[in-house]
C-alpha cells in the first residue's frame, strides 16, 4: 500500500516533518534518544511533537514525569517541557482493558496517527517499539514519513538487529536518515575513555549499509536519573556532553 500524504490525513496536515527513532532490540536507549531528541529539536527553535508507538511497552510516560489522564476530560496530545506528546501509558489501565482487543498494535498507531489532533509541528518524533512489527508498517501505511533514524549500542548482538531494522524500512521505501550509537563509551572521573560496550559498531555499520553516521552518545548516568526522574537529560543538563550530543543530533536530521 502507498502511504497517503499527510494532506489525506487531517490529523497530521500540519506536521513537517515525522521522523521514526527505532531500533531492532530493546534496552539500547531508543526511548532515551528519542526523548532527548525531541527536546533538542525543541531547543534549536521547531515546534515538537513526540508520539510514543510502543503500545506494550510505553517509556514516555516514565522518562516525562507524567502518568494516566482521564480520557474523558483530558485533552490529548499532552504536553510538557514545551512539546506534544502521546503515549499508550496515559490511558488509564481500567478502560486500557475495554480498549485492547483485536490488532491492538495497528489499531492503536494508526488512532495515534490519525485521531490525535499534532496541530502545526516542525517535527513529529515517534518513538517506535523495538523490532520489526505491525507497528512500523501502520506507521508507514498511515504517513509520510521522513525519514527513521536507526539506535544501536556498539555490540554485535545489538548491531545485528539494529540491520533488520535497517532493511525493514528501506523495503517499506522509508529513507533511513542515519545510525546513532547510543552508550559509546564512559569517561571516568579520572578522565579516562572506558568502551564498556566495545566501541566503533555503529559507525563501521553505517559504512557497511551506505547510511550516514549521525553520532556517538557516551554513558551517563546521569541519563538513566534522568529518565527515571520525569526529566530528560537534555532539559536538566543542557550543558552536559550527552546534551551536545543531542544539540548535534537535532542539526543534523
Ligand atoms: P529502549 O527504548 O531501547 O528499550 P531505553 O531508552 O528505555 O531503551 O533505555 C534503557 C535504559 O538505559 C534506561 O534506563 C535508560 O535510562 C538507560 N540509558 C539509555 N541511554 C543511556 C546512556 N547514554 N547512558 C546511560 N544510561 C542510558
Amino acid at each position: 500500500m502507498q502511504p497517503q500524504t499527510q494532506a489525506a490525513n487531517p490529523a497530521l496536515a500540519d506536521v513537517k516533518n515525522i521522523l521514526a527513532v527505532a531500533s531492532g532490540k530493546g534496552g539500547v536507549g531508543k526511548s532515551t534518544v528519542s526523548s532527548n531528541l525531541a527536546l533538542a529539536l525543541k531547543k534549536i527553535g521547531q515546534s515538537v511533537g513526540l508520539m510514543d508507538a510502543d503500545i506494550y511497552g510505553p517509556s514516555v510516560p516514565l522518562m516525562m514525569g507524567l502518568g494516566s489522564a482521564d480520557p474523558q476530560t483530558a485533552q490529548f496530545p499532552l504536553e510538557k517541557y514545551g512539546l506534544k506528546l502521546m503515549s499508550m501509558g496515559f490511558i488509564p489501565d481500567a478502560t486500557k482493558g475495554v480498549l485492547l482487543r483485536g490488532p491492538m498494535v495497528a489499531k492503536y498507531v494508526g488512532a495515534f496517527l490519525t485521531q490525535i489532533p499534532w496541530g502545526a509541528l516542525d517535527t513529529l518524533v515517534i518513538d517506535m517499539p523495538p523490532g520489526t512489527g505491525d507497528a512500523q508498517l501502520t506507521l508507514c501505511q498511515t504517513a509520510n514519513v521522513r525519514g527513521a533514524i536507526i539506535v544501536t549500542t556498539p555490540q554485535d548482538v545489538s548491531l545485528i538487529d539494529a540491520v533488520k531494522a535497517l532493511n525493514m524500512f528501506r523495503q517499506l521505501k522509508v529513507p533511513v536518515l542515519g545510525i546513532i550509537e547510543n552508550m559509546s563509551y564512559f569517561v571516568g572521573d579520572d578522565g579516562k575513555r572506558y568502551e564498556i560496550f566495545r566501541h566503533g559498531g555503529g559507525k563501521k555499520l553505517a559504512e557497511e549499509t551506505g547510511v550516514e553516521f549521525l553520532g556517538e552518545v557516551p554513558i551517563d548516568p546521569r541519563v538513566a536519573e534522568c529518565g527515571d526522574a520525569g526529566e530528560p537529560l537534555v532539559h536538566k543538563y543542557p550543558d552536559s556532553p550527552v546534551a551536545k550530543a543531542y544539540l548535534e543530533l537535532a542539526e543534523k536530521v
